[in-house]
C-alpha cells in the first residue's frame, strides 16, 4: 500500500492512500510534492477544523479545475467528509464557494457525524465509518476507520480442496459456507489523545498522532509512549506515527522510539513521519481485490 505522507503539528498534516485514492486531511503542500498525483485523489476525510489539516484543500481544487496537468478528461467532483457540526467548515466551504464559480460541479460535500458508514469510492467492498476521538472539547473532531468486507470460511468447510468449495459454492451460494466479517484495513486517529475504539482492533494499519516525546505531555494530544500503548492494545499490525511537533529534531524522534521499542524487528512495524520530510513508501499491506 503506497501511502505519502507529510505531518508538522500545528503547520500541515495530510496523508495519500494512492491505491484507496484517499487523502486524510488536507493541510498545506498536497500540490506541490503530489503534483500530478494529486488529480488522482477521489475521496477526502476531513478529522477536525484546526488550520493544519484542512487548508490545502483550495489549491487542490483549484488543480483540478485549471487543467495543469493536461487532465483531459473531466475530473468527478471531489467528495469531501467533514465532521458535521463544526461551524469552522460551514465558513470555510462558504468562502470557497464564492471562490468557485462551478463550486456545485466541482465537489459533494458530505457532512459526517460519528458512526456514519460510507463506502470508498475505489469500490473492493471498502467502507469508512467515523468515530469520535478526544481532541478539543469546543468541536466535533473525528477519525475514520477504513473497513474491508471479506469472506470467511466457516470451520466445518475449512478442510475441503478448492475445488469442492467452488461447487458447493455453485450448488448453495457463498452464505451457506461462509460468514461475512469486516476487516480494518487502516484506522487514522485524527489529532487527540490515545484512540479507545475497539472496533479498531487488529487494523493493518494504524496511523496514530504522537506530538510530544515524554515527558512532555498535553490534554489534547498523545505523546509518543501513549501512542504505541494504543497501538499494542488494539494489536494493530503496524503503526504509522504522524503529528511530531516541531520542536524535536528527528534524530531526537527516533532515539526517544529506539528507547521505547529496543526490539529492532517489533520497531520495523513503526513507521515515522518525521517533520519536515516527506513520507512516500509502500507498507507491506495486502489488501483483498
Ligand atoms: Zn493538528
Ligand atoms: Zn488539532
Amino acid at each position: 500500500m503506497h501511502i505519502t505522507a507529510y505531518s508538522k503539528a500545528l503547520l500541515s498534516n495530510w496523508f495519500y492512500i494512492e491505491p484507496l485514492r484517499l487523502l486524510l486531511d488536507a493541510g498545506e503542500g498536497i500540490g506541490p510534492f503530489l503534483e500530478s498525483r494529486a488529480l488522482g485523489i477521489q475521496d477526502v476525510f476531513l478529522s477536525h477544523a484546526h488550520v493544519d489539516h484542512f487548508t490545502g484543500l483550495r489549491l487542490l481544487l483549484l488543480m483540478r479545475r485549471r487543467g495543469i496537468f493536461r487532465n483531459e478528461s473531466p475530473l468527478p467532483p471531489l467528495r469531501i467528509y467533514f465532521p458535521a457540526t463544526s461551524g469552522v467548515f460551514q465558513r470555510y466551504f462558504a468562502y470557497l464557494a464564492g471562490e468557485f464559480f462551478d463550486w456545485d460541479e466541482m465537489v459533494e460535500l458530505h457532512p459526517m457525524m460519528p458512526e456514519d458508514r460510507v463506502a470508498l469510492r475505489t469500490g473492493r467492498d471498502l467502507e469508512a465509518l467515523a468515530m469520535e476521538v478526544q481532541h478539543v472539547p469546543y468541536d466535533l473532531c473525528l477519525g475514520y476507520r477504513i473497513v474491508q468486507k471479506r469472506w470467511k470460511l466457516r470451520p466445518a468447510f475449512q478442510k475441503l480442496d478448492g475445488k469442492a468449495i467452488r461447487t458447493l459454492i455453485e450448488a448453495q451460494g457463498r452464505e451457506a459456507l461462509s460468514d461475512r466479517l469486516e476487516v480494518p484495513v487502516l484506522v487514522f486517529s485524527g489529532d487527540g489523545k490515545p484512540l479507545q475504539d475497539e472496533a479498531s482492533r487488529g487494523a493493518m494499519l494504524l496511523i496514530h498522532e504522537a506530538t510530544f516525546l515524554d515527558p512532555d505531555t498535553s490534554d489534547v494530544h498523545s505523546t509518543l509512549s501513549e501512542a504505541i500503548t494504543a497501538f499494542e492494545r488494539l494489536e494493530a499490525e503496524r503503526l504509522l506515527l504522524y503529528h511530531f511537533s516541531v520542536r524535536y529534531t528527528p534524530a531526537q524522534i527516533t532515539a526517544a522510539l529506539e528507547r521505547l521499542v529496543p526490539d529492532a524487528t517489533r520497531r520495523s512495524m513503526i513507521h515515522l513521519v518525521l517533520p519536515g520530510h516527506l513520507f512516500d513508501q509502500t507498507l507491506p499491506i495486502k489488501m483483498f481485490g
